[in-house]
């Protein structure tokens, strides 16, 4: 039976931060909309705070005072479940329990008729496990909304064992009709975004448990590549026992595969109740704005015999034009090896080099050169002045070296930051392994390749999808990174995805 809901009276049950904006979204789009919460007199505060919302949006201009008016006057707060009865669609806003939601939706089939769609705005519950006992489990669906909903266009709709294809595809179009971005997802841990986007949170973490870079240079560096926020400000902001919380939900349902495995660094703070902005201290101390980058002062490059700028691209040709702008004082300019197996600078035969996952101590000994320093992957065309950029140097270069090469970096127009020599540093390390994590859903059937990236721009505000940055990268760069990070850590935290070795050219 096809279903459609466009015309479909809503049920909004839970009227806490979820069930108030997604009412206020249902509404706008010209449903009936009955709002009940458990909790007395809560859909009528809701339903007082969606109007004192919706005032300000006509007031700032972007509502006409009439819409408003008549959106708020189809939100009707439900003294009982039972008032809710004629609802075509049930959206389920309440706490995050697997036995409440069951038995709210056990209770919901006995109200409502057999055609309605009952949808859960769950999180983390499989929604598999949420329609388990029902009678009609085919017409429970995830409709996983983010927050805030009126401003956040990514909808999930998540399918469980048993979610009749119909269904997903009426709340998926009518998650078009009120102005979102559906994705279809299956129900696994985590469904798209909190699966994809662990690695954001987990690199730096790992890299803070050894010590290899500071939060505020964690933070420098993802931004330069695009992210709107860095990792640790991101934590700051969500709340650590929140990320915490989710962390663990799904390293859990993935049964403790480590690749999930929450970090030390977050289980202390969240013991000690640096739990970010809200509790005024996490990774930076709030009201404060956060702290200046401290950023190292280099001197010119000492005067070299030989500049020559390895490998082609664009990232090459950026390198070789500011490193003539560099030498131009000295009245010459920098050689150009298009054909090498790298990316970078060779100065007098010590090397700055693109990072290709292995850290500078690896390419040292592979290549008989102490004088190496890696450097990070840089995402701009023509990166503006004071990109910042992480490299590390080989433990075993020369004192003369451990100065030049940031020297380098800075008359190259870039903000050096060194880091610990950790494979694949902080951009291509995180991007490797959102990329990897990304490709594995897809393997598994949790989504396509379009849905995943629109999922991550949308949800978490990423600046690519995980393969948008494939595409501009290389299935063969990511495994590289990838593999480096394993031969480091040697577990089965970091395994490159089957997906992406079949898609390897050799
Ligand atoms: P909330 O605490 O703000 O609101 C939950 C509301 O549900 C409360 O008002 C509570 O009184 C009510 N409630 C609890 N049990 C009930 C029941 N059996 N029947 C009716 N009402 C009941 O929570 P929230 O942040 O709005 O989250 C609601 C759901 O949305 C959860 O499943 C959560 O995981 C999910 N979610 C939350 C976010 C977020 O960022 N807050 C994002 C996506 C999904």
């Amino acid at each position: 039976m096809s279903r459609n809901l466009q015309q479909a009276a809503v049920l909004v049950v839970g009227a806490g931060i979820m069930g108030a904006g997604i009412a206020q979204v249902a509404a706008l789009a010209g449903h009936d909309v009955m709002l009940y919460d458990t909790r007395a007199g809560a859909a009528e505060q809701a339903r007082d705070k969606l109007g004192s919302t919706l005032d300000a949006l006509v007031s700032r201009g972007k509502l006409a005072a009439e819409a408003a008016a008549s959106a708020l006057a189809r939100i009707a707060p439900a003294a009982r479940l039972a008032d809710g009865a004629s609802a075509g669609l049930v959206v389920e806003a309440i706490v995050e329990n697997l036995d409440a939601k069951r038995a709210l939706f056990r209770e919901l089939e006995q109200l409502v008729d057999a055609s309605a769609v009952l949808a859960t705005n769950t999180s983390s519950i499989s929604v598999t496990a949420i329609a388990n006992g029902l009678a009609q489990p085919g017409r429970l669906v995830g409709m996983h909304f983010f927050n805030p909903v009126p401003l956040m266009k990514l909808v999930e709709v998540i399918s469980g064992l048993r979610t009749e294809p119909e269904v997903a595809a009426a709340v998926f179009a009518l998650a078009q009709a009120w102005g979102k971005v559906p994705v279809h997802a299956k129900s696994t841990p985590g469904f798209i975004v909190n699966r994809i986007a662990r690695p954001f949170y987990a690199e730096a973490l790992a890299l803070l448990l050894e010590q290899a870079a500071t939060p505020q240079v964690l933070d420098a560096c993802m931004k330069a590549a695009g992210f709107r926020m860095g990792p640790c400000e991101l934590m700051d902001l969500i709340g650590h026992d929140t990320n915490f919380a989710v962390t663990n939900s799904v390293y859990e349902a993935n049964f403790y595969d480590k690749r999930y495995q929450p970090s030390l660094v977050q289980r202390e703070m969240v013991a000690g109740g640096l739990l970010g902005r809200k509790s005024g201290q996490g990774f930076y101390g709030y009201p404060d704005a956060m702290p200046a980058l401290p950023v190292a002062v280099h001197e010119a490059p000492a005067t070299a015999r030989e500049v020559v700028v390895h490998g082609a691209g664009a990232l090459a040709d950026h390198l070789e034009r500011a490193a003539a702008q560099a030498l131009a004082a000295q009245g010459w300019g920098p050689a150009r090896a298009r054909a090498s197996a790298w990316s970078g600078l060779e100065i007098d035969g010590a090397r700055l080099m693109l990072t290709d996952g292995r850290p500078a101590f690896a390419v040292a000994r592979s290549a008989g050169v102490a004088d190496i320093a890696v450097f990070d992957r840089v995402y701009a065309a023509a990166p503006a002045p004071g990109y910042a950029l992480a490299y590390a140097l080989n433990e075993g270069a020369s004192t003369p070296w451990r100065a030049q090469a940031g020297a380098w970096l800075a008359a190259l127009g870039f903000t050096p930051l060194e880091v610990g020599d950790a494979p694949g540093l902080v951009v291509a390390r995180t991007v490797a392994m959102l990329v990897n994590e990304a490709s594995d859903a897809v393997l598994q059937g949790v989504c396509t390749p379009e849905g995943a990236d629109s999922a991550m721009k949308l949800g978490v505000n990423h600046p690519r999808g995980p393969f948008e940055w494939l595409r501009e990268w290389s299935v063969a760069g990511v495994i590289d990174v990838v593999a480096a990070l394993d031969a480091m850590y040697c577990g089965d935290r970091y395994r490159a995805s089957p997906w992406l070795h079949r898609r390897a050219t050799v």
